[in-house]
């Protein structure tokens, strides 16, 4: 009889899995549990990706594994196929992408039972030289005083400092605090009467009608915003929940909505968690081990929930599908929505893709019949769609970013005690910095980029390379005198401060929000109608409900017009259509100002005139004329060194390994520079890879990949392939 060989995704530099012998005695090997491993000197641990009855390792070189984990496989058998499958399709390490979908205690190997977390208490030696003045360290003494309210775990006392962890570590040492392990208790549901939903109307009833648990297919729900897509999630979730079934929602950014959870969980008879990028290990543990036991009927969680374990699983829901955020820029650069399709295939279970602005791929799956398309062209209860007016600055000057006639809306609708939102997709005070004298702006000495004002605090700012300086007083070349140039949100709340100095005005960008907490105290300050004007970036628009908002300001329509990207169109129609969206949602009308130098330009014209569905329609058309994705499919090799002789001998010579492999089939571009040539002191290039049909795509990039890993000059740059780029740099 042949031996059972375990294939092991190991957190390990190879791209490949790992053989090993079975371990004597223990569980039967199954695909999903956990094992420990020899590794060189030490021991590791991966997850049984497959098993195997034969190995190409030598027998003497084979070595048994030492344990197996878990009796019960902490992964099922469709997960375990569907990150084989991502493995191979992202052209990633298994090991990485077995790593992505458990939280670090389980890939510690931390027992899969209740979870616990470690916390800190002040002891009776720490209060007393607290209260004798003792302590003379600032940050130490701000602990303990934090610690005096009660005993605290690392998340909060990450918020008491950000040094907490050295000064907790001195207080230890003192025995000034102590350090303790917490059961966790279960999440439960909530001991409240849940509320009921409004009555559908029947569009929304026609959604909830078709997709029936049985109806296993990829559903795009295409639904203006307001139309209810969530009433239609959360009736088809009852369903799923009466059949005792589970339902996983992945949306862009948790913390950006957290009115979403909240109405998840008034509304539904059921344990909800959240998986998010804010969760502590213990937390992010303990909803993970809810979701793989079953003890929660629905997790919502951003694009790495896509790989929770789920034990009933009845339905996936992909929101605002179309959103960049649902792609991984680094590293493991999966899609979660396709992949949300892949694992609803694999468990015959319905995928909902929802969103007011489909993704051309999606509409073009549609249209195709791959998936079939519910639509809700009527906004819910009642509320109309927005008027949009354009106004054009070369005829109206604008002031710090501001028209008359933009000024005027605004203070129309103030008086008609409405709420006003503004949009511009620029954080900080001015994104240049501008040299009277000598007409240069100062730059950053890292990356191709402008430095950006940031006049609260005092620095002038990279947004690629996160340098900062404190904001020169002159011109660092010829000591001339400097100006901020153009606007940020920072300065148009400074503008509309002095416009209406009456008003509270909440501003929201990633400056403003930088303390945990933050986003929900200003979200409900807009609710609570105690600020009637929201100023923000892209954070503002997304899949917010503010009822009151009666009036949306596009300061800068002109931000996407000239993008270089073959996507850019289509982001600009996007972020345009779901801004607008926000104004009138509920029984009062709305409106929507734009201000532009390009009035006439043919894609406002079209996105005015003919809405979403007919710009996507055209640009659908102009894409398959340009033979552009979705009507042709793209894979990206990145490179980056610090010297560009480097990367360029690297870029070259894969570019000949591609096409001697090449069987004619694939396009390949490059090397070329990356529109962004420098970024944080490196240089950076890429080779673009174009086919029309995915599998002679995906049989070049396997084969390359393994002459790059094999090839000497792949240790001489940092290299990465992107599979389905969502940008091109
Ligand atoms: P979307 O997810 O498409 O943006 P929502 O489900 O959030 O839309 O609905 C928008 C608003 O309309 C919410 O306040 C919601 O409570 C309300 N709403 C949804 N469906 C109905 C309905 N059938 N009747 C009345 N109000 C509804
Ligand atoms: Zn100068
Ligand atoms: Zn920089």
């Amino acid at each position: 009889m042949n031996p059972t060989i375990l294939r092991v995704a190991l957190k390990a530099p190879l791209h490949e899995l790992y053989d090993y012998l079975a371990p004597a005695g223990g569980p039967e090997p199954v695909v999903g549990q956990r094992v420990s491993v020899p590794f060189g000197r030490s021991e590791r641990i991966g997850i049984i990706a497959a098993l195997a009855t034969t190995t190409p390792i030598a027998p003497e070189r084979l070595k048994a594994a030492k344990q197996i984990i878990d009796a019960v496989p902490l992964l099922d058998r469709p997960l375990v196929e569907l990150l084989n499958w991502a493995a191979a399709y992202y052209q990633h390490p298994p090991g990485e992408v077995f790593a992505a979908a458990l939280p670090v205690a389980l890939r510690k190997g931390q027992e899969a039972l209740g979870a616990s977390e470690a916390r800190w208490r002040i002891t009776d030696k720490g209060n007393a030289a607290l209260d004798a003045s003792a302590i003379k360290a600032p940050v130490q003494k701000q602990v303990l005083q934090a610690l005096q309210s009660g005993e605290h775990n690392s998340t909060a006392l990450a918020a008491v400092h950000d040094g907490w962890q050295r000064a907790v570590r001195e207080l230890q040492k003192k025995t000034f605090v102590a350090k303790f392990t917490a059961e966790l208790p279960k999440v439960l549901p909530p001991d409240v009467p849940l509320k009921t939903g409004p009555q559908l109307n029947a569009d929304q009833q026609q959604a909830v009608d078709q997709i029936t648990p049985a109806n296993s297919k990829t559903w795009l729900l295409d639904g203006v915003t307001g139309s209810g897509k969530t009433e239609v999630y959360l009736r088809l979730i009852e369903q799923q929940l009466d059949a005792g079934k589970q339902t996983l929602v992945v949306v862009p950014e948790i913390g950006l909505t957290p009115q979403l959870v909240s109405r998840f969980r008034e509304r539904l008879a059921a344990t909800v968690v959240v998986m998010h990028s804010n969760l502590n290990d213990t937390e992010r543990t303990q909803a993970w081990l809810d979701a793989s036991d079953g003890t929660a009927g629905v997790i919502i969680g951003t694009r790495s929930a896509i790989f929770t374990a789920l034990n009933q699983p009845g339905l996936i829901v992909i929101d605002e599908e179309h959103d960049a955020s649902l792609k991984q820029q680094e590293g493991f650069r999966y899609s979660a929505r396709d992949l949300a399709v892949v694992r609803g295939k694999k468990l015959k279970i319905p995928v909902i893709l929802g969103s007011a602005t489909p993704s051309f791929e999606t509409l073009a799956n549609a249209t195709v019949g791959r998936y079939e398309r519910l639509r809700l062209p009527i906004r819910a209860g009642g509320a109309s769609q927005p008027e949009v007016n354009l106004i054009d600055l070369q005829r109206y000057p604008a002031t710090d970013g501001l028209t008359q006639p933009m000024i005027d809306a605004i203070g129309r609708h103030l008086g008609n005690n409405g709420q006003v939102l503004i949009y511009l997709n620029r954080r900080g005070f001015a994104p240049t910095l501008f040299c009277s004298n000598c007409c240069s702006c100062v730059e950053c000495r890292r990356c191709d980029a402008r430095l950006v004002v940031h006049q609260q605090r005092n620095l002038a700012v990279c947004h690629h390379c996160g340098f900062e300086s404190r904001l020169p007083d002159v011109c660092p070349e010829c000591s001339g005198e400097l100006l901020p140039l153009g606007q940020g949100t920072e300065r148009i709340e400074t503008a509309i401060k002095n416009l209406f100095p009456e008003e509270t005005i909440v501003r929201l960008d990633r400056d403003s929000t930088r303390r945990k907490g933050s986003i929900e105290q200003h979200l409900e300050i807009i609710r609570g109608g105690h600020a009637r004007i929201l100023l923000g970036t892209q954070m503002l628009t997304k899949g917010h409900d503010f009822p009151n908002v009666t009036l949306v300001c596009v300061l800068d329509a002109d931000q996407g017009l000239f993008g270089t990207d073959f996507r850019s169109g289509e982001r600009l129609a996007q972020n345009f259509i779901q801004v607008s969206g926000r104004a009138g949602r509920a029984d009062r009308s709305g409106e929507v100002w734009i201000q532009t130098l390009y009035p006439e330009h043919p894609q406002l014209q079209t996105l005015l005139n003919k809405g979403y569905a007919g710009y996507a329609e055209e640009g659908l058309a102009e894409r398959q004329a340009t033979a552009w994705p979705p009507y042709s499919h793209l894979a990206l090799l990145r490179a980056e060194s610090s010297s560009k002789d480097t990367l360029y001998q690297f870029l070259t010579a894969a570019r000949g390994l591609a096409d001697q492999i090449n069987p004619g089939s694939v396009r390949i571009l490059g090397p070329a520079s990356a529109p962004m040539e420098r970024r944080s002191g490196r240089w950076r290039a890429q080779i673009l890879l174009q086919a029309e049909h995915r599998p002679a795509l995906q049989a070049l990039l396997t084969s390359w990949r393994q002459h790059l890993v094999e090839s000497s000059l792949s240790r001489k740059a940092r290299w990465s392939i992107d599979v389905d780029p969502i940008e091109l740099f």
